[in-house]
Parts: structure tokens; C-alpha cells; sequence
């Protein structure tokens, strides 16, 4: 008999959350690894409640709850974005019985998004097999183990240990003879985008990223899958299409300007975005030219910091002229201020609000959107070591104080006046 499983991603709980485009791509591989098992899956996206805005974007649905106390020195209102409850729990109960629960959990710091779907599993389909993955139980397996609730905690990528994790309940599922994708267009859950994903990992190392933590190395997929993928998922009625790599445009002669080609030859009627920073170091005039023949219509490029010491000390995968050449290649191809945006952080260990105000100054000369992102210590990130070293957090910093909201209120040592200043010209100057 087939082995019925439960894919749950859960609620976001958080200050602020806008859907860009993004699915849990970790529990669309499990399912596609499931998938070829003799398994019937079911799919609940706690968060599948967005009201659609401009190319597939979105905001979630929300409801405000009380702060965990941890976070009541947060002068803004916290919220569970998604589902109803009890639209969750029904939908539980539609699936019952259940053999098992996998669930992810995106974010470390939305892991009360987690618990709350694991007490209401528990408490809908009784004690049913949880099992807990994603970025949450890898990077912090032990709090995982001791606050999820779940019986078991996935540690790292997908691979052949999910299938360990599995047998560890008496399960042996057999592989079906025959395999088809046909789980991975019924995840998309009516949703009008889809993301895609070219290869994983990254080769770089950056300080503050959580790339090679979260990978086995880097790995790309052939551009003919990705075409199959592409078209099978256009074929659905899917239009906009976001591209999810760390990586995307890494070694391109190999990679992105062979798959741009089949993109553009396939001549679909379709948008693409990346919502992921590209690496402006590789983007040259034929990628831009590509990238214009195939309808990109979001481009986002990080910079991170106009500093040059910092850039390298870092991570090196970005300079201020590769910053300017790649602006000046897309903008010749007519790509507008509204499309290309710019990542700058601000909040980095060590990093002065002057040098996150002299990179908008930059920016703005280049005549683009300017996206500021908070900076947030992942643990085990060399940025998470200094943090530890020079005294600002403890190694056993609860993850729910790694909320990007949180940490540049709480240890940036910004004021936050000054903060919500340069936030509001930022803003004035992107809707110019
Ligand atoms: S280049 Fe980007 S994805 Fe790669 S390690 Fe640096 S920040 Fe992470």
C-alpha cells in the first residue's frame, strides 16, 4: 500500500513578510525524491494566502498575535501570515489517516510557525511521525530537537539520508516503476508563479551568507532540465517564472548564456525575475542582451557595501566598477530604473551608518531602485563568529533574535531615527 505523507510548510510568524515570488523549493525536492517512491502526497502551504499584486507578487494574509516575550522590546506589531488556523486543521483532516508529517521551516526565526503546525498535527491527526527540515533544523538541530516538537530533525540538504530518516519509522516505501514530475505542477497550488532553480550552492564563501552551510557544494543541473521544468510548468498556465540560484550567473559561458539561448529560443510568452542578488561581476552585454530578448522583467544585483575593504575582506564577490558596468550594460539594453534594484545592507558587524549612506549616494547616481536589506547573523557564518568574539551576542542567541527587524534594532547600535530617516529617503527617491 502507498505510503501517505504530509508535506506541511508552515506559517510565517514575523514583523513583516511579502511574498517574492517564493515557494519552499527544499520540501518541492523532497517531494520530488517522494516521489519517486510508492508514496500518495499531500501538500499544505500554510502561507498559500496571498493577494496578488504585480507579476505574481504579493502580500500574505495576516492576523497580529501576541510577541514572543523575548521580542517585546520590538516597537512593531508581530504577525502570523497565512492560512486560518482551522483552514489548516481542516485541511489536515481531509488528508487522514496519515502514515507521516515532513515539514520544513524556512527561516530560523519563524520556528513558532513550526511549533504551532506541529501542535495542531498532533492534535488533528494524533501521533503521526513529524519530521523537521529546512534552514531552522539544520543550523540549529539542537534547539530544533528540544523546542519543534517534531520526533525527528533533518540535518542539511536532501539526500539519501532522507530516506534513513524514513526507515526510522518502520517505513520502506518501494521505488515506483514508473516516475513522473506530476507533483511538482500540483505543489504550484494555483499559484500563479513559479520559482526555478538551475544549480545549488554557491562558490563563493561571503561572511554573512549561509550558502555553503545550507549545500553540498555547488552543483548545476542540466540546461535541457531546466527547459523541461520551464515548459512543463508554462504548459500549467504558470507566466512568471523567478529564479532562485545563490549563483545564477557564476561561470557563464557554461551556464547562463547557453540556458538564456534555449530560453529565448523556446520563444515563450513568459516574465522572468530574480529576486536572488546576481553577481553584476558577471553580468556582461550579451547576458544583458539575453536577458532583454528573453523578458526579465525584476533584476536584482547585490552590492552589499560600497566599501571597498569590506567587499573584499567579506567575501570579494562584488566591486563598485563591476557594480557600475553591469548597471551601464542593462540599462543600454533598456532596462529601466524600476526593474534593476540594488541590495545594500546595512547593520553589518562593524559598519557605520555613514558607509550604508554613502552606498545610497552611490546608487543613486547609478539610477536604480534601491533595496536595503537588514543584516541578520546566520549561526556559523564567519559574521556570526565575529558577532560572538567581539561580545554583541552569545553563541546561544535564540534564533527568534536573528530576525533581521530585530537585530538592527536591538545590536546594530544604530540610531534608530537615523535609520528610519535614511529608510524614508530611500523610499521617496525609489518612487521618483
Ligand atoms: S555570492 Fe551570494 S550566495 Fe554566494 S556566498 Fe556570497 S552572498 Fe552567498
Amino acid at each position: 500500500m502507498n505510503l501517505r505523507i504530509l508535506l506541511v510548510n508552515p506559517w510565517i510568524h514575523d514583523f513583516a513578510a511579502y511574498n517574492l515570488w517564493s515557494r519552499p523549493l527544499g520540501l518541492l525536492k523532497v517531494a520530488g525524491y517522494l516521489d519517486s517512491l510508492e508514496t500518495e502526497l499531500f501538500f499544505i502551504d500554510c502561507t498559500d494566502s496571498i493577494e496578488i499584486r504585480k507579476y505574481g507578487t504579493g502580500r500574505f494574509r495576516s492576523e497580529r498575535i501576541e510577541k514572543p516575550s523575548l521580542l517585546r522590546q520590538v516597537p512593531r506589531s508581530y504577525k502570523r501570515y497565512g492560512i486560518a488556523a482551522e483552514e489548516f486543521v481542516g485541511k489536515v483532516k481531509e488528508q487522514l489517516p496519515l502514515d507521516l508529517v515532513l515539514m520544513t521551516c524556512v527561516m530560523s526565526y519563524w520556528y513558532p510557525g513550526a511549533q504551532r503546525a506541529v501542535e495542531l498535527v498532533r492534535e488533528t491527526a494524533g501521533d503521526v511521525p513529524i519530521i523537521l527540515g529546512g534552514v531552522y533544523a539544520t543550523l540549529y538541530h539542537e534547539h530544533a530537537s528540544r523546542c519543534s516538537g517534531a520526533d525527528f530533525i533533518y540535518k542539511g540538504p536532501l539526500s539519501d539520508s532522507i530516506g534513513f530518516a524514513i526507515r526510522t519509522f518502520g517505513f520502506r516505501p518501494k521505488k515506483r516503476r514508473h516516475v513522473s514530475a506530476r507533483f511538482r505542477a500540483g505543489l504550484q497550488g494555483g499559484q500563479p508563479f513559479a520559482p526555478l532553480l538551475t544549480a545549488s550552492g554557491c562558490p563563493y564563501r561571503c561572511h554573512y551568507c549561509a550558502s555553503d552551510l545550507l549545500s553540498k557544494g555547488y552543483e548545476r543541473r542540466p540546461a535541457d532540465d531546466v527547459i523541461d521544468e520551464l515548459g512543463g510548468l508554462f504548459n500549467t498556465g504558470i507566466r512568471d517564472f523567478a529564479f532562485y540560484d545563490d549563483a545564477l550567473l557564476f561561470d557563464p559561458e557554461e551556464h547562463i548564456k547557453p540556458l538564456l539561448r534555449k530560453i529565448v529560443a523556446k520563444g515563450l510568452n513568459a516574465r522572468f525575475h530574480t529576486p536572488n542578488g546576481l553577481h553584476a561581476r558577471f553580468l556582461d552585454r550579451e547576458i544583458a542582451r539575453l536577458m532583454k530578448a528573453a523578458n526579465f522583467r525584476t533584476i536584482r544585483l547585490s552590492l552589499e557595501t560600497v566599501d571597498h575593504q569590506r567587499q573584499e575582506v567579506t567575501g570579494g564577490k562584488v566591486g563598485n566598477e563591476d557594480m557600475k558596468s553591469a548597471v551601464k550594460y542593462l540599462k543600454d539594453e533598456g532596462f529601466t530604473k524600476d526593474e534593476i534594484g540594488v541590495y545594500l545592507m546595512y547593520g553589518l558587524p562593524g559598519q557605520p551608518l555613514d558607509e550604508v549612506r554613502e552606498g545610497v549616494e552611490f546608487l543613486k547616481d547609478l539610477d536604480v531602485r534601491i533595496n536595503l536589506t537588514e543584516f541578520s547573523p546566520i549561526k556559523g557564518t564567519k559574521s556570526w563568529e565575529e558577532l560572538v568574539r567581539s561580545g554583541v551576542i552569545d553563541e546561544g542567541l535564540d534564533p527568534l533574535l536573528t530576525n533581521n527587524t530585530v537585530f538592527s534594532y536591538l545590536y546594530s547600535g544604530y540610531d534608530p531615527q537615523e535609520v528610519e530617516g535614511m529608510r524614508l529617503d530611500v523610499k521617496s527617491y525609489n518612487a521618483k
